[in-house]
């Protein structure tokens, strides 16, 4: 609704008393090297409480993953958060690669279970001698390490190995009691689901932030199936908004700015004020949508 869009109605412009983080993935060639730096510079100016790094499926970026996080660690003045998932390794395995991240002065992780190694969809079976779960490895961490900050997923609409969403609220639980201090959502459309879910996590007694995952849809198609296999519905009016379009590349990038940021501002209206943004490795969208939620770049605040 366009009265959303007015700042009167959530922060004034320059506001900063949103949170923010930004999820990028490790790069696989030069090219994509290039493009997550330059997003990851346009994008600090936003000053976000911290930026995550993506864990490969199966542990496939595991090199890729430590070199970015040391980088930003080194180059930028932004805290990173290394993804870590319980995915074809033992124990001692990603106990070494915990101990790792500490030794570089990394304090946050983003625990995960990770999908099976022949794909999500698949039978999870633990990886023999290697860490049960999410819970087992929240765990895992908070011994070796007491000081590492532990953030875990959380799933509006269940994740699809979850035979209910009261198994997978109880799954969530599991992992505050082993450490766990923040839940990122899994990206969903309808603000409902997960107003929902926050009620149905918080009357279980589980009272960390669960921080809204958000998704700047840039390739409807691309989305539609990375939805179907992480569980997540597509709502017939964002395909109607991008019907027509998938020669159209700029409309195409409009529209998706535009869905996202009334996705924000309804969420920023009923007082949610944390969000985590699934850059995939791009700035532009998301630094608009930041704009249109009044934040505004720390050089320009500071002059
Ligand atoms: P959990 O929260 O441990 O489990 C999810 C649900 O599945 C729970 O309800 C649980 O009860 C149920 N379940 C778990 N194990 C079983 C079982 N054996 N049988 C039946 N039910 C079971 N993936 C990556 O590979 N790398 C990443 O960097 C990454 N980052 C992510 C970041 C976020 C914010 C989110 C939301 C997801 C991310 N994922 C990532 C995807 C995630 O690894 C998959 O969704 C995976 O299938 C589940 O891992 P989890 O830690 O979310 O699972």
């Amino acid at each position: 609704m366009i009265s959303q869009l007015r700042p009167s109605r959530f922060m004034p412009a320059g506001h900063n008393r949103i949170a923010t983080s930004f999820e990028f993935f490790p790069p696989k060639d030069e090219a994509m090297e290039k493009t997550l730096w330059e997003s990851v510079e346009r994008l600090a100016p936003m000053q976000p409480n911290f930026v995550s790094v993506t864990y490969g499926a199966g542990g496939s970026t595991r090199e890729r993953t430590h070199a970015t996080v040391k980088r930003i660690l080194q180059e930028t003045s932004l805290t990173p958060a290394a993804h870590l998932t319980c995915v074809d390794a033992t124990r001692e395995e990603i106990d070494a690669i915990v101990h790792q991240y500490h030794d570089a002065g990394v304090r946050h992780i983003v625990a995960l279970r990770g999908d099976p190694v022949s794909g999500a969809g698949a039978r999870y079976q633990p990886s023999p001698g290697g860490y049960e779960n999410a819970a087992d490895l929240v765990r895992g961490i908070k011994r070796a390490h007491p000081d590492f900050e532990v953030s875990v997923s959380a799933y509006p609409e269940r994740h699809p190995d979850s035979p209910t969403l009261d198994a997978d609220i109880d799954m969530l639980k599991a992992k505050v009691d082993a450490g766990a201090t923040r839940a990122i959502t899994q990206f969903f459309f309808e603000n409902d689901l997960y107003f929902r879910y926050l009620d149905r996590v918080r009357a279980r007694g589980i009272d960390i932030p669960i921080v809204p995952g958000l998704l700047p849809v840039q390739n409807f198609k691309a989305a539609t199936n990375f939805a179907a296999r992480a569980g997540a519905s597509v709502p017939a009016w964002l395909a109607e908004r991008f019907a027509g379009l998938d020669d159209d590349p700029a409309t195409r990038k409009l529209i998706a700015a535009a869905v996202t940021a009334e996705q924000a501002i309804d969420l920023l209206d009923r007082g949610v004020t944390s969000f985590h943004f699934y850059t995939m490795n791009r700035a532009d969208l998301v630094y608009a949508i930041c704009h249109l939620l009044g934040l505004r770049p720390a050089v320009q605040q500071a002059a």
